[in-house]
């Protein structure tokens, strides 16, 4: 009976509360498993509807994915040119749009769309994606089989501006919007089409996605296909139509992103292989692990030197890195005992410049504080598989950590914090190349910034509770321009 209870305690671990299906296939995805070990952090249980509600989307997702007779009648129903309003699977198709961490909070915010409208959330995974992740949902697949997804591509043009852009299609009159004041009263509705093109990367072409009377037109459509690099999941909470049923799937803000990323991204078995080799190596014998990861922008480049002071200054203020010496003041948060308790700082970066300059700040102190780097890149290279593994490999190293210093505007830093259940201090941006006044800010949740909420734009449809959207979303520490979820 011992082994039986220690045997249900380590299985309600390794599903974080239930929010992982069990059963699912162990040697095919063995982080699904097993990445719950090398957390540190675990803040918000999902909530009793959320798990009724992800395994209510998990039979839906094995009805109607690929393979199944459901989806053979949906690909008709698409090719047939129009949506049918009795179609029993609708879908949400993402398309990738720029660098992992972009498209890690699209996948998120799309799979949340998925969950609140009903509908199946399929991949369009190009070759340089293929294998980063494990099928997320048991007993099917989310991949969109190529031979569909060149059929819609070859109908249009995949990109920020396409012909068959949802407000487009309104324009045109392809699609009646409730209590359209410019309707036709008499007119019978058009029937909508079989898909719908959701531009909702930076540009937000399709901003009017956001407002609920567009919601309830976007319902009537049997696909969508959204090309998004946006974590847009704040921006659902400003429509009436979904703001009741996310509080009742979240009732902490704070944690939509952290749930939904644990549950429905897996870093493949190749991935895993390069993440747990170099944990193990490098960062298990540190009793405390130190996530730093440093983006550089061209838009807002600074000197090295005065980049490296603005870490040393944000850590400082933030007291996140050890002490350079160990009676030396110069900073906080380290370990009292000196040389008993390691500390792994962790850099991701394009760059070793950094890693170098740490690494020698802390050669004093020897074994005490380590300082790794997995790799340095020097460029983005998102259109190569081996390129995105090492990336996806240290945005989930740097999920393993105790504390984390992020740089601003950064996605990547975003998900990797998300995923750690992490508050970052958030190095601020040097906009028009000048050393911001304050290094960094402690972010107030551990959520992503949506960089592009819509604006001016307005809507018809129902009043959404603005006081309590007030006490839940507010400005990014770092981009005023952005909205975030605390
Ligand atoms: P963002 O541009 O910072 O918002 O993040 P993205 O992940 O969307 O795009 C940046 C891309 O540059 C990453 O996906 C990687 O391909 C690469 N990259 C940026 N920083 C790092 C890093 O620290 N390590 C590695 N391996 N790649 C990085």
């Amino acid at each position: 009976a011992a082994t039986g209870a220690t045997t249900a305690a380590a299985n309600a671990d390794e599903l974080l509360g239930g929010l992982i299906a069990p059963g699912m296939d162990r040697r095919s995805c063995r982080s699904r498993y097993d990445s719950w070990r090398y957390y540190k952090h675990f803040p918000y249980a999902p909530s009793p509807h959320l798990l009724r509600r992800l395994r209510a989307y998990e039979d839906r997702h094995r009805r109607c994915a690929p393979g199944t007779p459901l989806y053979a009648k949906a690909v008709d129903q698409l090719r047939s040119g129009r949506s049918a309003a009795d179609l029993e699977c609708n879908y949400v198709v993402w398309l990738p749009f720029d660098g992992l961490g972009n498209r890690m909070l699209s996948m998120v915010s799309g799979f949340l769309y998925a969950l609140l409208t009903d509908r199946v959330f399929l991949a369009a995974l190009p070759p340089d994606s293929d294998d980063l992740f494990c099928e997320p949902f048991p007993g099917a697949t989310w991949r969109l089989p190529a031979d569909d997804f060149l059929h819609v591509a070859k109908l249009f043009g995949v990109g920020q501006r396409p012909d068959r852009s949802y407000w487009s299609l309104v324009d045109k009159k392809e699609i009646a919007v409730p209590d359209d004041p410019a309707a036709n009263a008499t007119a019978a509705p058009p029937v909508p089409p079989a898909y719908v093109y959701l531009s909702l990367g930076w540009l937000l072409t399709d901003r009017i996605f956001f407002c609920g009377e567009h919601q309830v037109a976007i319902k009537k459509v049997n696909w969508l296909l959204q090309y998004s690099d946006l974590y847009y999941a704040p921006s659902l909470y400003a429509v009436a139509e979904f703001q009741d049923e996310l509080r009742r799937l979240f009732p902490a803000k704070e944690s939509v992103a952290h749930l939904l990323a644990r549950y429905l991204l897996h870093p493949s078995n190749s991935v895993w292989a390069i993440v747990t080799s170099y944990y193990r190596s490098n960062l298990a014998p540190a009793g405390r692990q130190i996530g730093v990861q440093i983006r550089m922008y061209g838009h807002s480049s600074i000197p090295a030197d005065d980049m490296y002071k603005q870490i040393l200054a944000c850590s400082r203020q933030e007291r996140i890195l050890p002490a350079a010496a160990e009676s030396g003041g110069g900073g906080d948060g380290g370990n009292k005992n000196g040389t008993t308790t390691a500390t792994a700082i962790l850099i991701a970066s394009l760059y070793a410049d950094y890693y170098k300059r740490l690494r020698s700040r802390y050669a004093a102190r020897g074994g005490a504080v380590g300082v790794f780097q997995p790799t340095h890149e020097e460029r983005q290279a998102t259109e190569s598989l081996a390129h995105n593994r090492k990336a996806l490999a240290e945005i989930y190293l740097l999920s393993f950590s105790d504390e984390l210093l992020t740089s601003g505007l950064s996605t990547f830093g975003y998900v990797a914090a998300s995923l750690a259940g992490v508050r970052p201090a958030i190095l601020l941006t040097a906009f028009d190349h000048k050393v911001p006044a304050t290094p960094c800010r402690r972010a107030v949740s551990m959520e992503p910034c949506n960089l592009t909420p819509p604006r001016d734009v307005e809507c018809r449809g129902k009043a959404v509770d603005k006081e309590d959207l007030a006490r839940h979303v507010r400005v990014c520490e770092d981009w005023e321009h952005g909205v975030k979820f605390f």
